[in-house]
């Protein structure tokens, strides 16, 4: 097997396109596990990580950037962070301290577990994937970039060089759950929430966005009927409560990861009220309401 460590995005998309089978590495955190297991045999690796200004968090009121070089260990210590609640739960629960000190924005939205606990808080903040090809950059909405297990809209000599979205008004609030208890780490059911709460009247919820990993084989974002029904009025308890059922019923589950589906659709219906809730307290919108009687 080849190993190349080019220099620039330029040279590293030459060599993807000169190899037949040639396979990008960065943090190695997924790509290294396959490798050993012999899941995968490339003929070539290429690796981007000398490959220049990749690995910045740049922050200004209004829009992010972060480049795909950026590791979850320098994303969680980034001011980014400590005031987005939602990528911050997100990234924390990511693996353990090894993992994230390895592991890569790019690589992780790139390998497309459907698993992964970043891409749903992506999708709620609205996020795009930044590609380059050789030819020029794309830009991948990330609710609609995920297409199968392990399969993205990215050709194979296409690389990620950032994420980038438009930060939620400050009045907004985030939050990501998850079943961090599974065996290895993984979460079981992730959830990720967004809600922003009315500029005017501060109460009543004008956004909501809701997304999920290890429901489906993709990372998804919720139908917009589903986000929908939080929007309008004050979110109250017994809303939050349909909603949960009406994410259980939009998973596609199946039985291959221990928990059997029926504990699992009982996790959703939990991470999910842990979610919305805790997004609701971190907003300018007042707690819950009791629904009428
Ligand atoms: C022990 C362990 C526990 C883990 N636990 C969790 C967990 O709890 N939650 C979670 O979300 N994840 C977990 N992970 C997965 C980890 O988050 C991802 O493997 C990691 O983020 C992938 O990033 P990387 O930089 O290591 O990618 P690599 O392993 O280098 O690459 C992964 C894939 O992405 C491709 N790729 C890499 N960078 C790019 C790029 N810039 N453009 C295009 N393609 C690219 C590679 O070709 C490869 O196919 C765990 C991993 C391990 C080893």
């Amino acid at each position: 097997m080849q190993y190349y460590q080019p220099g620039s995005l330029a040279d590293a998309v030459d060599r993807l396109k000169e190899v037949d089978e040639a396979k990008i590495v960065a943090g190695g955190q997924s790509m290294m596990p396959l490798l050993r297991q012999g899941l995968i045999s490339p003929d070539a690796l290429v690796d981007i990580t000398a490959v220049p200004d990749l690995d910045e968090v740049t922050a200004s009121d209004d829009t992010v950037e972060i480049g795909a070089l950026v590791t979850y260990s320098e994303l969680l210590d980034a001011e980014l962070c400590a005031d987005l609640d939602l990528l911050r739960d997100a990234v924390e629960a990511i693996g353990d301290v090894p993992v994230r000190n390895a592991g890569t924005i790019g690589g992780g939205v790139s390998h497309a577990d459907p698993a992964q606990d970043l891409p749903p808080a992506l999708q709620c903040l609205d996020a795009a994937a930044v590609s380059f090809d050789g030819d020029g950059t794309r830009r991948h909405d990330l609710s609609e970039f995920f297409l199968d297990y392990y399969l993205t809209e990215l050709a194979p000599h296409e690389i990620v060089t950032g994420i980038e979205f438009e930060r939620p008004p400050a009045r907004a609030g985030g939050a990501y759950a998850s079943d961090t208890e599974a065996p290895g780490g993984w979460s079981t059911a992730g959830i990720a929430a967004l809600v922003v709460p009315d500029a005017e009247d501060g109460e009543t919820c004008v956004d909501a966005r809701l997304a999920y990993c290890a429901g489906a084989p993709v990372p998804k974002r919720v139908p917009d009927e589903i986000e929908s029904l939080l929007v309008g009025d004050r979110i109250d308890r017994e809303t939050v409560d349909e909603v949960a059922m009406a994410i259980v019923d939009d998973l596609e589950l199946i039985d291959d990861v221990g928990d059997d589906v029926e504990y699992r659709k009982h996790l959703f219906r939990v991470m999910t009220k842990r979610a919305i809730t805790t997004a609701l307290r971190r907003s300018d919108a007042p707690p819950l309401a009791e629904a009428p009687r």
